[in-house]
């Protein structure tokens, strides 16, 4: 059985005291959370004590939204997936299509992040996903394929063995638009494909989580797919009411 997950992706929003409410709230109503079925959340670096003081022990995993490509050194502003784990963080948050677009992470970089995630222990969330431009001409297949072969040239297909991969359509994120079931099932089914070419059970144990606009109103059906093993979810997860019922959704 693929493990199920549904993860927090609070970008760059909260408070101390928001925080507080809404990770009290997530505390009280995740009696569905198991290893088998993960809630998770992805806070700014600068929450991640918060989190681990409120979250640790509980049963539900916590990360980071990125993590720098650097190990140490004279880089100011970057924080190391070592500082990240230090914090008792078990995810990270790799290639969002905002860092990709805003903020110069190309393939290459994100394969980079998704290594020094791994080197320290962290579970990598990959996130690949076309723009509406690159599905209009039907590059979907090409754009999400590339961006996880970069991955796969720089790591091995093994290295999937400890990773996630999120579907996140360009289009989709914080939009209002969702992908169909159909139409996420399809790209999850092509990615797995891509995987299974080079490593079936690799391919067969790969939680595939689908991204945007996802809500406690669409959950059910997007995660009844046959390839559809959870969501990465942004604006819903910062209402714990919503998140909670995505997450009974899984
Ligand atoms: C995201 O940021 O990863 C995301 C899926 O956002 P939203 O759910 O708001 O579309």
């Amino acid at each position: 059985m693929r493990q199920r997950l549904v993860v927090g992706n609070w970008k760059l929003n909260g408070s101390r005291a928001t925080n507080a409410a809404l990770l009290r709230a997530c505390v009280e109503g995740a009696d569905f959370a198991s290893p088998a079925k993960v809630l998770g959340v992805c806070a700014p670096f600068a929450y991640l004590a918060q989190l681990q003081e409120v979250l640790g022990g509980t049963a539900i995993q916590y990360g980071s939204q990125d993590v720098s490509r650097f190990a140490s050194g004279a880089f100011t502003g970057e924080v190391s997936a070592a500082m990240v784990a230090d914090f008792g963080c078990r995810l990270a948050i790799v290639g969002h299509s905002e860092r990709r677009a805003l903020f110069g992470d190309t393939d290459e970089i994100v394969a980079i992040k998704f290594g020094m995630a791994q080197a320290v222990g962290l579970t990598p969330i990959l996130c690949v996903g076309e723009s509406l431009a690159e599905r209009e001409a039907g590059d979907t297949e090409a754009v999400v394929s590339r961006q996880l072969q970069a991955v796969i040239a720089a790591h091995g297909v093994k290295s999937l063995a400890k990773a996630v991969v999120a579907y996140e359509p360009v289009w989709a994120i914080g939009t209002g638009k969702t992908a169909s079931p159909a139409q996420a099932q399809a790209v999850h089914a092509f990615l797995r494909g891509v995987v299974a070419e080079q490593d079936a059970s690799v391919a067969s144990s790969l939680p595939i989580l689908y991204g945007g606009s996802v809500k406690a109103s669409n959950a059910a059906e997007l995660f009844a797919q046959a390839d559809i093993d959870g969501g990465l979810i942004g604006g819903a997860s910062l209402v714990a009411e919503d998140f909670l019922a995505i997450g009974r959704s899984l």
